[in-house]
């Protein structure tokens, strides 16, 4: 089934020059990029886009660190783009991603892990419109 799906370059993806070299990455294994942009988000904007990691020890130090530079939030469409696009990221925890992920190649650690992919189709579902509408998904 064709499925779209968000993906995040994070804010120490870009600041890395690592953007390139992702985005060719999802192009090698098949995704289409219907929608691409670069933005900085706001505290509010991140709080939101986060919200049901509100009640997590964590929530407050990822906010910080998705609204510490601009991000890159695409729409990746192709068969099962979903679970494809979480094989291809890897586990959030980059010591326990697999070999040749993006988060095992790149990512610092559980929280500085490169990028952001929806879980599941009601994810997606929230995600997409959260950045982009629908004339800006080719
Ligand atoms: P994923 O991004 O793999 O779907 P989660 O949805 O569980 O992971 O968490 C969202 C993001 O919060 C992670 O990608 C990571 O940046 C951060 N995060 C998750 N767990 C932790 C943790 N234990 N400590 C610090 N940051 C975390
Ligand atoms: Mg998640």
């Amino acid at each position: 089934m064709m499925e779209q799906t968000l993906s995040i370059i994070k804010p120490d993806g870009v600041k890395k020059g690592l953007s390139g070299k992702i985005i060719s990455i999802f192009e090698e294994n098949g995704f289409e990029i219907k929608a691409l942009k670069k933005v900085h988000l706001t505290k509010k904007q991140a709080e939101g886009f986060y919200c049901i990691h509100k009640e997590r020890p964590f929530f407050n130090s990822l906010v910080a660190f998705m609204t510490e530079g601009p991000i890159m939030p695409m729409v990746l469409s192709c068969e099962n783009a979903i679970l494809k696009n979480r094989d291809i990221m890897g586990a959030t925890n980059p010591k326990d991603a697999k070999d040749g992920t993006i988060r095992k190649m790149f990512a610092e650690s559980i929280e500085r892990n490169v990028v952001h992919g929806s879980d599941s189709l009601e994810s997606a579902k929230f995600e997409i419109p959260y950045f982009f509408n629908v004339f800006e998904i080719l």
